[in-house]
């Protein structure tokens, strides 16, 4: 099994990245990754405003997988998500949905033990997710805070233990990078941080070849979910149903308009995360209205 150590992060996901590893399709890879501060809050006296926000959202990689083309998908099963003991969770002034109600930063240290974790004796039920994953883009240069068609900053929390995550490849090798874990996470991560961690994320690469859809996908039990970002929620919400209507027009071979009323009957329209540069609207398509159990091959 080939592993990646937390020395080597990205911050930017580029065109022109380079390599810290390779493997052959189909290996098994654990990538060890920071949180999102990077280690820098320990402790409940530290907040997000007193910290180096430049180490901020690192995702440990790339990972360049020998013979991924533009044109392919890299498939990303994630395998195993270890937890640590302890996460954070961040608020700051101008942060997050309610930002502006914040006068104070603040920070709490919740303790994970087993499948909970305690904030203020609240006890919370922990639902592992894999908030950065993707690859090097085709032209643009992406900061790891933000997102796009080459994946970044999705904060989707089906991206979980058991799902697989597909890619499309923009640049020879692929180049993946993944980070930001968190504990647990409510669709929206509304004040800016999840139950934010490090760990340690076992994955198997793989390359297949998928529909002409340019965005990235989530595979978890029964659905299948294009998760599209944008400006706004109105604008991701418009690119994630187009999405739903042209996976469904393909798969089915399915008049558009047809593709289009079936979308409003059985696929639901989520919010991933609101909160990043852009937002992050995933298209969650049951699997028994699909040709197949996967669009992939
Ligand atoms: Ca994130
Ligand atoms: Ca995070």
């Amino acid at each position: 099994m080939k592993k990646i150590f937390d020395e080597d992060v990205i911050y930017k996901f580029e065109p022109d990245m380079e390599p810290v590893s390779q493997i052959e399709p189909g290996e098994l890879v654990e990538f060890e990754t920071r949180d999102c501060f990077s280690g820098q809050i320990k402790d409940e006296e530290k907040t997000m405003e007193e910290i180096d926000m430049s180490k901020s959202n690192p995702a440990t990689g790339p990972l360049k997988v020998k013979g991924a083309e533009p044109g392919d998908f890299l498939k990303v099963d994630i395998l195993d998500i270890t937890l640590p003991d302890w996460g954070v969770t961040a608020i700051a002034p101008g942060e997050g949905v309610l930002g502006d109600k914040i006068d104070t930063a603040e920070t709490v240290i919740p303790e994970i033990r087993g499948d909970v974790c305690y904030f203020d004796g609240v006890k919370i039920s922990l639902n592992p997710m894999v908030g950065i994953i993707g690859v090097a883009p085709e032209e643009e240069t992406f900061s790891s805070w933000s997102q796009g068609r080459h994946g970044g900053n999705l904060d989707t929390v089906d991206i979980c233990k058991g799902s697989s995550v597909y890619l499309p490849v923009k640049q020879d090798g692929g180049l993946l990078a993944l980070g930001d874990c968190h504990g647990s996470m409510g669709d929206g991560e509304v004040c800016v941080t999840g139950l934010e961690i490090s760990s340690d994320v076992l994955t198997r690469v793989d390359i297949v070849d998928g529909p002409g859809i340019d965005w990235p996908v989530v595979s978890k039990e029964d659905k299948l979910a294009v998760m599209c970002s944008s400006g706004t929620v109105d604008e991701a919400i418009e690119k994630s149903v187009s999405s739903a209507v042209e996976i469904l027009s393909e798969n089915r071979d399915l008049e558009y308009e047809k593709a289009y009323m079936i979308s409003s009957l059985s696929v639901d329209f989520r919010i991933s995360q609101v909160v990043n540069p852009k937002v992050t609207v995933r298209a969650s398509i049951p699997k028994e209205i699909l040709d197949a159990e996967s669009i992939f091959d």
